[in-house]
């Protein structure tokens, strides 16, 4: 394994060294939900407040000068590492926020068909079915989208396809190319949910085909309440409206800004931004090859674990091949996932969640309908806590009576 991404990202990480919950170290495995931050992240985050401190684009004077310039820089930069322009890149809270942006922004009729595999989000599911009517794409065996059935549903004239980039319970990654043309050459808009697959080195969105695509800071070392929406920013109606979206308003109406300020009301989060900002930097001084090739190498770790032990049954099969570093297990029978997360947590700082991971449908049709137990690594873990998580749910599933082998 690639461990001196590992190290060096560790020694920016101040949670390894101050957080000892339980007197043992940190072993962190929710990455999927929320990773750790690194200092120079936390660093541009306190920066901003400390230094700056004001709203950008409203006022004339320094500080308010230094804030948007600032802010422009770090949408450029996000449009470079995406293969985008700039007027492509919306600063939104999160990706939930953006697929909203989307799906309220097409202005798409009740009769209008979106097509989502079944292995989405419910962030990239419910704002569909506000508006529009939803149809599921099936997935193979191995929770892989069944394109024979796409292909079939794509003859309906679908308006929208929506799909994961990478799935949050799967891990597996989407063919999306292929799927972006096969939606395109069918006359239907491609919308990408990156959360999961950008913080995994996958960056150059612009090159997958999609009109849209979204993702979080939060889940690549930045911090919460920020995140991207890149696209044909100028084609989606604003979903709020209010200061910021408008370059003039007077007693009758207003003219909406271009784009992509009309998508960007009210007073945004700055330091976000900046945080945001410094995560770019971050992962690019860490190379998203490099980002990459390790997080296929600790799939490879991970499922090696999951398959010495044939009582985990890792939702869409074994096998890291096509996959990021999550898996989520099915327990064996009367097993709750609930509570062994919570002695994961308790008695060995091991920190996993279980759930039904805001991805019921696919949960209930390829799992047992019961919560689940997911893991899922990040750059800064080592093959030693993947070894020590292991064994802590060995001792774990022996406590509550499964014999581990
Ligand atoms: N899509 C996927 C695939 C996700 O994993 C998540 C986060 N769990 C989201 C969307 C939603 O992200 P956020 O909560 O940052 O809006």
């Amino acid at each position: 394994l690639r461990t001196g991404i590992a190290e060096v990202l560790r020694a920016d990480l101040p949670i390894v060294r101050t957080a000892s919950p339980g007197g043992r170290p940190l072993i962190y495995l929710d990455s999927a939900a929320t990773t750790l931050t690194p200092e120079p992240v936390i660093a541009a985050i306190a920066g901003y407040y400390r230094e700056v401190s004001a709203s950008v684009h409203r006022g004339k004077h320094m500080l308010s000068d230094i804030a948007s310039t600032r802010f422009e820089q770090v949408r450029a930069e996000t449009a470079t590492e995406l293969g985008a322009a700039a007027r492509e890149i919306a600063f939104v809270p999160n990706t939930t926020a953006a697929l909203n942006v989307v799906a309220s922004g097409l202005r798409l009729r009740p009769d209008d068909v979106v097509l989502v595999p079944l292995d989405v989000h419910h962030s990239n599911l419910l704002p569909w079915r506000r508006t529009a009517r939803v149809r599921h794409i099936r997935l193979n065996d191995d929770a892989t989208v069944d394109l024979d059935h796409y292909g079939e549903l794509l003859r309906g004239g679908p308006k929208v396809v929506a799909v994961s980039h990478c799935s949050n319970v799967t891990g597996r990654y989407a063919p999306v190319r292929e799927m972006a043309r096969m939606a395109h050459e069918a006359g239907a808009l491609f919308v990408l949910d990156a959360a999961q697959s950008v913080p995994h080195g996958e960056i150059r969105l612009a090159e997958t085909g999609a009109d849209y695509a979204a993702f979080s800071a939060h889940k690549m070392l930045g911090p919460t309440g920020i995140g991207v929406l890149y696209g044909r920013l100028d084609e989606l109606d604003p979903l709020l409206t209010g200061g910021g979206t408008v370059d003039w308003v007077d007693l009758d109406g207003a003219r909406l800004r271009d784009e992509p300020h009309h998508l960007e009301a009210g007073t945004p989060h700055i330091a976000g931004v900046y945080g945001l900002g410094a995560t770019l930097d971050y992962l690019r001084g860490l190379g998203w090859r490099e980002v990459a090739a390790h997080d296929r190498e600790l799939a490879a770790e991970l499922y090696r674990w999951i398959e010495q032990r044939p009582h985990l049954a890792p939702l869409g099969g074994t096998g890291a091949d096509g996959r990021a570093a999550i898996a989520s297990l099915r327990l064996p029978a009367r097993v709750d996932a609930d509570e062994v997360a919570r002695l994961l947590s308790d008695s060995y700082s091991v920190m996993c969640r279980s759930g039904k991971l805001c991805a019921q449908p696919l949960i209930d049709t390829i799992g047992d309908g019961r919560p689940v137990l997911r893991v899922s690594a990040y750059l800064y873990t080592t093959p030693d806590e993947l070894r020590t998580a292991f064994e802590a749910l060995d001792e774990v599933l022996s406590m509550v009576g499964v014999p581990v082998g």
